[in-house]
């Protein structure tokens, strides 16, 4: 299905991202995991694309044999930094021969010197467009970043960007993670001023350990930690403490979330889906479709 259409249905979706993994047993203990994702009816998974095309490959045969194996709507991130139009087209016509239908269309971060790089594509929005222009039966998700990227030239600029990305035919933004629901609840608000009407799905990720927090930190560089996080995981007694520590907080924002009728929850697993399962038990959630919130703030 489209997320566009899934989006129009559901009250509030609920997703999961995965990276391809590099080995079988990565394989098979990722799908393992995606069994006990689905009896909560996800609305779709998303798959990462290395930026530079550095997994391809791997990414285009997870996609595959999600859609296939699961029967799970699929989306399909790609980056476009250092790829040629030529492999763009390659890839976007391979999904449509398999009947993927969905792309999170990214710029993806400067590929290292020693891989192949090409200036075709310069920006996220340059992608949306040549999607828009040669394959117009895609839905097209895009990223955003409720505490700023730390290429924005300025915050104001930042927005018009984002609004260029969704006017060029982007249907719905998919956050970087936060960890403060007020970050994401005034990006919504400041969505609204620009004019963005796409539905803005709230990127979570549990925390799950104090490494686990650290890569966070380097993934999504300007994520605020809060003092009352940071309080409470340095109050964790053993590392098992620090994984209630990143549930309990990751539960409290989906549950506030839910209630402002956000549009969708997208976690971002890290193929650790344990954390993100832990939270719907937490919440009490055994299956997604159909939730509802109150009240009427982001969508
Ligand atoms: C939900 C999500 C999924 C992701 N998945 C992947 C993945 O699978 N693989 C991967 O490699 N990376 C992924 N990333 C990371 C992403 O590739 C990086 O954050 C990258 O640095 C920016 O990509 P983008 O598509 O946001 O770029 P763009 O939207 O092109 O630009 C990023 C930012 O730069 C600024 N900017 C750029 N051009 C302009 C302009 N002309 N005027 C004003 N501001 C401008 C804006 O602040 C903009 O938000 C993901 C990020 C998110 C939030």
């Amino acid at each position: 299905m489209r997320i566009g259409e899934i989006l129009k249905s559901q009250k509030t979706t609920i997703s999961f991202e995965f990276f391809p993994p590099k080995t079988r047993k990565g394989w098979r203990r990722l799908f393992d995991d995606i069994a006990q994702l689905v009896p909560l009816n996800p609305s779709f998974v998303s798959v990462t694309y290395g930026a530079g095309g550095t997994t391809r490959q791997r990414t285009h045969e997870l996609v595959e044999r999600i859609a296939g194996e699961t029967g799970l709507t699929v989306a399909a991130h790609l980056t476009c930094l250092g790829s040629t139009e030529e492999e763009v087209q390659q890839i976007l016509t391979r999904y449509n021969q398999i009947g993927i239908r969905n792309i999170l269309a990214l710029r993806g971060d400067p590929v290292s010197p020693e891989l192949k790089t090409n200036d075709q594509f310069k920006n996220a929005l340059e992608l949306i467009t040549y999607i828009r222009t040669h394959f117009p039966d895609y839905d097209i998700g895009v990223a955003g970043y409720p505490e700023g990227h730390p290429d924005a030239p300025n915050r104001l600029a930042e927005l018009d960007y984002l609004k260029a990305k969704v006017d060029a035919g982007a249907d719905y933004i998919v956050t970087q993670l936060f960890f403060d629901n007020r970050d994401y609840y005034d990006f919504c608000e400041r969505c609204i001023v620009a004019g963005i009407d796409v539905p803005i799905l709230a990127g979570i990720m549990p925390i799950i350990s104090i490494d686990n927090m650290r890569k966070m930190a380097d993934l999504a560089k300007r994520s605020r930690f809060p003092a009352g996080l940071l309080r409470a995981v340095q109050r964790a007694q053993g590392p098992e403490c620090v994984e209630r520590v990143g549930v309990h907080w990751a539960a409290e924002q989906v549950r506030d979330l839910i209630d402002h009728n956000v549009a969708g929850i997208h976690f971002f697993t890290l193929n650790h889906s344990n954390a993100a399962l832990k939270v719907c038990e937490t919440l009490g959630i055994q299956d997604f479709s159909g939730i509802t919130g109150a009240g009427n703030i982001c969508k």
